[in-house]
């Protein structure tokens, strides 16, 4: 059998790399699963420096932060059919979704979404872990990709940080940190207002800066706050968010299986860890039962949450990538093949096999399909008015001087269209006259009208267990919806029906 030809020597080998974390603290590794990486011993919080990073992998992020930025920032200022892109206005419950408004009365449509939009993140985690996380949650796109990089540029790298952290305060110093700071407040009062768009309309929120402040006092409030939140979680609270308050992180646990797609050490190709030693060769490392895995800490210098990813699969990790790009820069100064850690399943390091379609993933999708459906069914069948018919309170009915009876409704008409519609109304199933109290009737686009309707009967039409009956709501003649109520008479004691 022909000897494979021995692995080149490798040049030199990256120095360790100091933790990512205070070069104060002294951390055990084996003990990782006792305390949390973000914490000391005594439960205090360890400040993280990750370092620059630089590769393919960032390189895609980058890009599609930019992709994502913009939209997030173009994104309430973009109008479909005159109706805002994205907008959760809780405080008049109207949201616009891809332009499509929804009132309080589309309250199953809008849970349908919601529901997809959770069904999909869970198929999603599944099958590629967190990659929500590192790559498109807003979060950790404004952290990597705008602060952490304007931080970057006024303060150096991670060893430059850390040296300026422990300096005593010089002007230079304060010079740096004040305009760190100024920066990271102006970018969190932008966040903070185009959160405030996608909430009140980006409309209302130019009303808000143009107009006479006293005027929108609650909305000023609210531009503070959200500002003032901003800034405390990118300049101070950081990874905690992630780690702390997210709930993502937490259920992912029950989402990950040995097929799910994670940032993923190999450690059969690594281990045993040891540093690469001048004029070693991999042959020799072999030899001496050492892995490609130098412990050159690269990983651990550049996360983000400041974990070793060495340990395994961790709730911290927010499948950045980071530490792919760092292993990989490493393994080609030593001339080793990439990947050692990788976007890879635990079932593709532990046995090679290949990413599978599993029955879990099959059965979500199932799930997701069967909503996707109702939604738009629900969509396509939404009517363009919702109709409320109810009794006028206190009344049940009146006789006229010729004998007719007559009842009179409270008629409430929500118009979830973009222009306005005018309508009238007709009796479907039982002659008598029916009149719009307050004239002919135009529905204003994306509002409620309310009006008193007076129906009309001959008594000797009334059934004597109440008279059902059926309005059409007419536009242009087109019907739009049918709506259902019992007339009250002499004969028969009904109570009120709406609808
Ligand atoms: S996994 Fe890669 S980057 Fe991390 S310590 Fe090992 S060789 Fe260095
Ligand atoms: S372990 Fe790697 S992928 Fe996970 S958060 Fe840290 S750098 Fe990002």
């Amino acid at each position: 059998m022909p000897t494979p030809p021995p692995t080149p020597t490798p040049p030199s080998a990256p120095a360790p790399a100091p933790d990512s974390r205070s070069a104060a603290q002294d951390v055990n590794w084996e003990d990782f699963r006792d305390h949390l990486a973000t914490a000391d011993k005594d439960g205090h919080r360890r400040w993280l420096y990750p370092k620059r990073v630089t590769g393919r992998w960032y390189r895609w992020r980058t890009w599609m932060s930019w992709l994502l930025l913009a939209v997030m920032f173009i994104g309430p200022f973009i109008r479909i059919h005159g109706n805002p892109l994205l907008m959760i206005n809780i405080v008049d419950r109207r949201f616009s979704i891809l332009g499509q408004i929804f009132w309080p009365q589309d309250i199953v449509m809008f849970a349908v979404a919601m529901l997809i939009f959770l069904t999909g993140i869970v198929i999603f985690t599944t099958a590629f872990g967190r990659l929500w996380c590192g790559w498109t949650c807003p979060q950790t796109v404004l952290m990597e990709m705008v602060f952490r990089k304007i931080e970057y540029a006024i303060e150096g790298d991670a060893a430059e940080q850390r040296a300026l952290d422990a300096a005593p305060w010089t002007p230079r110093k304060a010079a740096k940190k004040f305009g760190k700071h100024a920066v990271f407040f102006g970018l969190s009062f932008i966040i903070g207002n185009t959160l405030l768009s996608y909430i009140i309309g980006s409309d209302q929120l130019l009303r808000i800066i143009r107009d006479d402040p006293r005027q929108h006092v609650v909305g000023l409030a609210f531009m503070i706050l959200f500002t003032l939140v901003f800034y405390a979680i990118f300049a101070r609270f950081r990874e905690q968010a992630c780690t702390f308050i997210c709930p993502y992180g937490r259920f992912q646990s029950a989402m990950l299986d040995e097929n799910t797609m994670v940032v993923a050490y190999d450690n059969k190709r690594g281990e045993t860890r040891a540093p690469l030693h001048r004029g070693q060769s991999f042959d020799q490392r072999a030899a001496a039962g050492e892995g490609d895995c130098i412990n050159c800490r690269q990983c651990v210098a550049v996360c983000p949450t400041g974990i070793d990813i060495r340990n395994g699969v961790q709730m911290e990790c927010v499948n950045c990538t980071a530490c792919i790009d760092a292993c990989d820069a490493v393994m080609d100064k030593i001339h080793r093949p990439r990947g050692l850690i990788r976007f890879a399943s635990l079932d593709n390091i532990a046995r090679g096999t290949k990413q599978r379609f599993t029955a879990r993933m099959g059965i979500y999708s199932a799930v997701l399909l069967g909503l996707i459906t109702l939604f738009l069914v629900l969509v396509f069948t939404r009517s363009a008015v919702e109709t409320t018919l109810l009794r006028a309170p206190g009344s049940l009915f009146q006789t006229s001087a010729d004998g007719r009876i007559s009842n009179l409704y409270t008629m409430k008409i929500v118009n979830k269209t973009a222009h306005d519609i005018p309508v009238e109304l007709k009796l479907l199933n039982h002659p008598g006259t029916l009149k719009l109290m307050g004239g002919d009737l135009v529905v204003e686009k994306e509002k409620l009208a309310q009006t008193s309707v007076l129906i009309d009967l001959d008594p000797a039409s009334l059934h004597a267990s109440g008279t059902k009956l059926k309005i059409g709501v007419f536009s242009h003649g087109r019907l739009l919806e049918t709506i259902s109520t019992v007339f009250a008479g002499p004969r028969h004691d009904s109570s009120s029906e709406t609808k």
